[in-house]
């Protein structure tokens, strides 16, 4: 990918936080790349969001960092020579923190409009009416599933969810949908329900969180939807199109598709893209059975570990993951991780839940050819 590579603005750091380098495609098309800080390290850490400006007929910015770097990428871009007022709209690839933290500084300093899937628009609002009893009242729906203690919330989450609930969305839809001349998105749900991929003519493809090198993006559960489906009803009645791990299985075929219609394009990720001091280039279609492969390989060893006695998530993770992974909010993340690959164990009958909170073994093992036979459906 090193090809692609026109200039380097600012070298930023070894993990590449604040680097600002300008890319070129064959036809010319520049994208600067603008990756923010994020506050999340120790042992999961992601590295920065890598925000993108696409400098096509009518550029546009592609996400906005954490809550506190809308201001900085302004800068950021500033320093490439792009000003806010040569972009037409941001889009936001999905409604994770690290992604649009920053929007809301941005849009107030920039009057720029906002771009994101449906789904988006109707998660970023309050319904106390909806909302989980007691503190989260006042959490706009996308974060109601958030299992963070008050220390953590109170300290960092409350002024991004007043925020976020005055923005205007402008929507985009399900399916693959045209964002300008030869500019395409795709919605691609399964690490979050309004995940979208932003395809370049034949030549990038902006992949957000669906796709990462190095690390692999954690799934949603099927259960999230219970939470939200008064949201989103009547556009979304069926759990399994936009949360979990089948979802999300399905959602890399759909982009395997694209990888085979375009093979050498340049996969443009949103972490990682450059860490420990080198580039990490994506070979797409490869990353995506390693990514299926891993998954494959999670739910073997979730069937192991239950073996002959039911167990709760928190106990599969505890078995499963390093101890190191465990350390503070780590163990929320690992007993997530494990409820998804359960989700999908149970849809092909290899395990049951019992007790309310158990997992337990049915002595069958399907899940290798249930992942593999499962397809993108549009
Ligand atoms: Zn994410
Ligand atoms: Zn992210």
């Amino acid at each position: 990918m090193e090809q692609y590579i026109k200039e380097i603005i600012n070298p930023g750091d070894e993990n590449g936080n604040e680097m600002v380098i300008k890319f070129q495609l064959p036809s010319g098309l520049e994208i600067f790349g603008l990756p923010t800080r994020n506050f999340y390290g120790g042992h999961w850490d992601l590295g920065p969001t890598w925000n993108y400006a696409v400098m096509a007929d009518k550029p546009f910015l592609v996400d906005s960092g954490r809550f506190g770097q809308g201001k900085n990428l302004i800068r950021m871009m500033e320093s490439a020579g792009v000003s806010a007022e040569d972009l037409g709209f941001v889009l936001i690839s999905h409604s994770h923190e690290d992604h649009d933290g920053g929007l809301a500084e941005l849009v107030e300093s920039t009057r720029l409009k906002v771009k994101a899937h449906a789904i988006y628009d109707l998660l970023i609002r309050r319904y106390p009416e909806n909302a989980p009893p007691g503190h989260k009242q006042a959490f706009p729906a996308k974060c109601w599933h958030c299992p963070m203690p008050e220390s953590f919330w109170s300290k960092n989450c409350l002024e991004y969810h007043r925020v976020l609930h005055n923005l205007v969305i402008d929507k985009i839809n399900d399916g693959e949908n045209p964002l300008g001349p030869h500019i395409r998105t795709f919605h691609l749900p399964g690490h979050s329900p309004d995940c979208l991929a932003v395809l370049l003519g034949e030549e990038a493809i902006l992949v957000g969180d669906i796709v990462l090198p190095d690390i692999s993006p954690w799934p949603t559960r099927e259960a999230m939807f219970a939470e939200v489906a008064e949201i989103i009803k009547p556009g979304y009645t069926d759990p399994e199109a936009l949360f979990g791990l089948q979802r999300y299985i399905k959602s890399l075929k759909k982009l395997a598709e694209i990888a085979v219609q375009h093979p050498d394009i340049l996969i443009l990720p949103a972490h990682r893209f450059y860490y420990n001091n080198r580039w990490n280039g994506i070979q797409l279609a490869d990353r995506i059975n390693e990514l299926i492969r891993h998954h494959i390989e999670r739910c073997a060893a979730i069937l192991e570990i239950l073996g002959s006695r039911p167990k709760t998530a928190e106990e599969i993770a505890q078995e499963h993951f390093d101890a190191k992974l465990l350390e503070g909010f780590g163990s929320m993340m690992a007993a997530n991780e494990a409820i998804s690959h359960c989700e999908l164990l149970i849809a092909c009958g290899d395990v049951t839940a019992i007790d309310g909170n158990k997992y337990a073994a049915t002595g069958k093992t399907d899940f290798k050819v249930y992942i593999e036979s499962l397809r993108p459906d549009y």
